[in-house]
């Protein structure tokens, strides 16, 4: 690994993120484990980056991506092929959203780039209301609008971008207010900030925010937001590229914890779908979808051999209700983290929902970040099996546990071990 670390050094550039201080080769996976490359066996609580959503190696997915590949990898999208379309039709069916359309990217950066590419030009405007500490992706569009500033490389901004309150509760005044009053504190900023702007396309957000450490506003806050927005015409994205496909447990769809205000106008989705696979995507009503007046592809969005694994891994994850594990092993998995939480001074909170879980970390008796205590956490998990996640606002002080939503209790009591021992070790 030493060797593949410093060729990397000198071929790759120095602001790709990369985890461990002697990074990570990993060579193969199996169900909820990954193997690195001296042998070692690794608990998977990341998931990849929850793109592995069912299983790593699922035999569903590879059977139907070797028949695929067996055939043909890809035609180009000017010509139509089966799986996309039935792909489209079963994801429009799932979203909601009525007189759905589906375009199919390669990311989710490449999904949110479109939403806002569709929005500023439906509403004919090019600016964009987003969350603080939100991430959207890399690209330049998607850089502009991301409210992370540890993401947000550049400034140069194509888009106006206006930063909303509330995606997280964080000190100052607004920690000690309950969920509706601090509801209403945020729908009162986004009332005062937008009474003084040209009227933006749009409001993205993430329903859970993923890069910045699985947090969010509490539930009903973008249904509050919604009510505002719809007023004044303007358009809501919701960003499921993390919180989509039941990973929540209790919902199919991140949005859907913020009451009835319906299924957002524009809907974006990638990482989990295709179980590793490249896919991302955009869902809209036709109305928005087809207001572009020229011609767009996306050459690699919706070729047959992504399309072939996201039909195999959404069929496995419906029909072995993968929803409900998550809500019954996460619901298992929090109520162990926080009784871990509570012996141990560094852990500030035990958050989220399903299998979205996240731990923050705090210098003990104060509420300053600590991420050294989130790396060294990291680093004693991986020397005991166990493959995390962490993230954060300015700080990166939350460790992000996210497996493959087939996650087991034996695995789930497994991981809280790691975790627990690796907490207690590092903090005491
Ligand atoms: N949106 C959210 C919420 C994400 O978490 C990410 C990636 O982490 C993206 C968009 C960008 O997706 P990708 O890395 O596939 O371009």
């Amino acid at each position: 690994m030493t060797d593949l670390y410093a060729r990397h050094k000198s071929v790759l550039p120095d602001w790709l993120a990369l985890y461990y201080e002697d990074p990570l080769e990993i060579t193969h996976g199996e169900g909820r484990h990954v193997w690195d490359s001296d042998g070692n066996r690794y608990l998977d609580f990341f998931g990849g980056i929850l793109t592995t959503m069912t299983a790593h190696a699922l035999p569903e997915v590879t059977k139907a991506v070797s028949e695929q590949a067996g055939r043909i990898l890809h035609s180009s999208t000017l010509y139509l092929n089966r799986p996309m379309v039935e792909l489209a039709e079963r994801i429009a069916q799932l979203s909601g959203i009525p007189d759905a359309r589906v375009f199919f990217t390669t990311s989710g950066t490449e999904a949110n780039d479109t939403a806002l590419l569709l929005a500023t030009t439906y509403r004919r405007s090019n600016t964009i209301l987003a969350m603080r500490n939100s991430y959207h992706g890399r690209s330049f569009s998607a850089v502009g609008i991301t409210g992370n500033r540890g993401w947000s490389p550049t400034s140069l901004s194509p888009l106006q971008t206006l930063y909303v309150h509330g995606g997280v509760r964080t000190r100052g005044p607004y920690a000690s207010l309950s969920d509706d009053d601090f509801i209403a504190a945020c729908v009162d900023d986004l009332k005062d900030l937008l009474g003084h702007t040209r009227p933006p396309a749009a409001l993205i957000a993430e329903p859970i925010q993923g890069v910045g450490g699985f947090t969010s506003g509490p539930d009903g806050l973008y249904a509050a937001f919604r009510e505002v927005l719809a007023e004044r015409g303007i358009l809501w994205i919701a960003d499921e590229v993390q919180t989509g496909w039941g990973r929540t447990g209790d919902h199919f769809w991140g949005w859907q914890a913020h009451g009835q205000s319906g299924p957002p106008d524009i809907l974006t989705f990638a990482k989990g779908i295709g179980n590793g696979s490249s896919i991302g995507g955009v869902v809209a009503r036709a109305e928005i979808m087809n207001c572009l007046d020229a011609n767009s592809i996306s050459t690699f969005g919706g070729t047959q051999i992504t399309m072939a694994a996201g039909l195999a891994n959404l069929n496995y994850l419906l029909e072995h209700d993968l929803q409900g594990n998550a809500r019954r092993v996460g619901g298992l998995l929090i109520e162990r983290l926080r009784a871990v939480a509570a012996q141990v001074p560094h852990v500030r909170e035990v958050r989220g929902r399903g299998l979205m879980l996240g731990v923050e970390l705090v210098k003990p008796g104060t509420d300053e970040a600590d991420p050294d205590a989130a790396s060294a956490v990291l680093e004693a998990t991986r020397a005991d099996g166990l493959l995390i996640g962490k993230g954060g606002g300015h700080n990166t002080s939350a460790l992000r546990i996210a497996p493959p939503l087939s996650l087991t209790v034996a695995e789930a009591e497994e991981g809280a071990a790691i975790l627990e021992r690796a907490l207690r070790s590092v903090t005491q």
